[in-house]
């Protein structure tokens, strides 16, 4: 089985926890503990609510999905809920594969009541009398800590037939996946549970609509859940004061790479990408920062100068960036770039699932341009270049799921915001030149 994850406690020196709050605090198999430390508070204000009472709190809440793409919670909610079907399903996306990312393992294994009692939430918003947990196979100490909540939870009448007496049936049954990176897309995650290839479906019809089983169905993230939580709780007002106009609240940030102080951080969204890299200690002793990975191998490289990004969906989307799911993955100037790229590429080669032409035949061939590139010089790796340029805008404009969309994302910007290959190609360079405000380990 694999060690702990890196952060099953929250880093020193960090104030203002909301979503880490018990980790590490609380004991996780034991729901007296997590109803001591204020749990099923937020499902009693849900019912007190009742189910639009607990979309519009979200709406107002301004929560948006922390999987990566940043949809509107409330909006999805909304959307599920008013089908006229009479069978609507709820799903916690934990399949979690996005290289780097592992917050969602931190909070199933330090507080699994917490999703329990948010999918019990969500699941009553939208109508839902089943919800599935479709869990990332390579989580054996979060299956094991998920399932005994659920069945703890089943025993003492928070899920099942009769939910705290109230008359609303709710249960969640575990889905594990299989180590496909493919089947974290939320329409493949359908197939993987209906028992069919795992394969994305063309959306629209997104799955509000049409989703499990072909009916509506609400695809949620396991942060963007737990969310739910302190949102009712507090209430809108005092969970959207936190964070910025168009990002409220905080978020958690997976920090890895060539860093002192690995782990899940949260942070009020607005803090700067700088203040979190101090926070984790930086690079080490000597070395000097060449790049942070933002938003995962579907997300961007920025230089060392560019670390007052503030850390919003607003802002790194204005500076070409991205959140994504919160990977911030440091770079020293050990790391042979090239390498890094091409490990990237090959992650993609491998893990498309091949139903359609741009991703299956252009992730191959972004593997093997770079795969020369770092072999070439002058003349011929601009060649190599320019066909990475066509394969990716084919890729992006034409795949039927993101992640073929964005399998060249990392690599177009390691070349025009890192000039990775100027030494092999002059006048390639990265846009600002030389890193000018390093942030190094001494
Ligand atoms: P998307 O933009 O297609 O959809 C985001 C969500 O909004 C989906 O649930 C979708 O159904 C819903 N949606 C979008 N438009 C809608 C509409 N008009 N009506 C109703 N619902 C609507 O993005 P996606 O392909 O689901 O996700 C891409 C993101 O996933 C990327 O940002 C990537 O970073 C992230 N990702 C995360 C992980 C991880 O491990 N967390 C892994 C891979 C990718
Ligand atoms: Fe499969 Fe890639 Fe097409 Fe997505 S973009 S459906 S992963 S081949």
């Amino acid at each position: 089985e694999e060690p702990p994850a890196a952060a099953a406690v929250p880093q020193a020196g960090q104030d203002g926890l909301v979503l880490l709050r018990r980790i590490g605090r609380v004991d996780p198999a034991d729901l007296d503990d997590y109803r001591a430390q204020g749990g099923y508070s937020a499902l009693r204000r849900a019912f007190a609510l009742g189910p639009a009472g607990v979309i519009r709190e979200v709406l107002d809440a301004g929560l948006v999905g922390r999987g990566g793409a940043a949809f509107p919670t409330g909006r999805k909610w909304e959307a599920t809920a008013g089908r006229p079907e009479r069978t609507h399903y709820l799903v916690c996306n934990a399949d979690e594969s996005e290289p780097g990312t592992f917050k969602d393992r931190v909070l199933m294994e330090g507080d699994p009541y917490a999703l329990v009692e948010a999918m019990t939430i969500a699941g009553y918003a939208v109508g839902a009398h089943r919800g599935y947990l479709y869990l990332r196979g390579e989580y054996p100490r979060a299956l094991r800590r998920m399932a005994h909540a659920i069945g703890r939870a089943r025993a003492r009448g928070l899920l099942g037939p009769d939910v705290l007496g109230q008359g609303y049936a709710f249960d969640i049954e575990i889905r594990r996946g299989a180590g496909a990176y493919i089947c974290g897309e939320e329409t493949a995650i359908f197939n993987s549970i209906e028992g069919l290839r795992g394969e994305p479906r063309s959306k629209p019809p997104f799955p509000v609509e049409r989703g499990l089983f072909g009916r509506p169905t609400a695809v949620n993230n396991v942060e963007t859940l737990v969310n739910v939580l302190p949102i009712l709780e507090r209430g809108a007002a005092a969970y959207a004061s936190v964070g910025t106009a168009q990002s409220t609240g905080t978020k958690l940030f997976c920090v890895s790479g060539t860093v002192r102080r690995p782990g899940v951080y949260e942070l009020p969204f607005g803090a700067s990408l700088r203040e979190l890299v101090e926070l984790s200690g930086g690079v080490p002793e000597g070395r000097r920062l060449r790049a942070v990975l933002l938003g995962g191998a579907a997300g961007a490289f920025v230089r060392p100068d560019e670390l007052d990004i503030p850390l919003t969906f607003e802002g790194t989307r204005a500076a070409g960036a991205t959140l994504g799911s919160g990977v911030v993955l440091l770079l020293d100037d050990t790391v042979e770039l090239p390498r890094t790229l091409l490990r990237i590429a090959e992650f993609f080669r491998d893990e498309s699932c091949g139903q359609c032409v741009p991703c299956r035949v252009g992730t191959v061939r972004q593997e093997e341009a770079l795969h020369r590139i770092k072999d070439l010089t002058g003349a011929a790796a601009a060649g190599d270049i320019a066909l990475l340029r066509e394969v990716g805008a084919a890729m992006r404009d034409a795949s039927i799921c993101g992640l073929g969309q964005t399998a060249w994302n990392a690599v177009e910007s390691a070349i025009d915001r890192l000039g990775v290959y100027a030494g092999a190609l002059p006048g390639s360079g990265p846009a600002a030149g030389t890193p000018a405000d390093p942030v190094d380990g001494g």
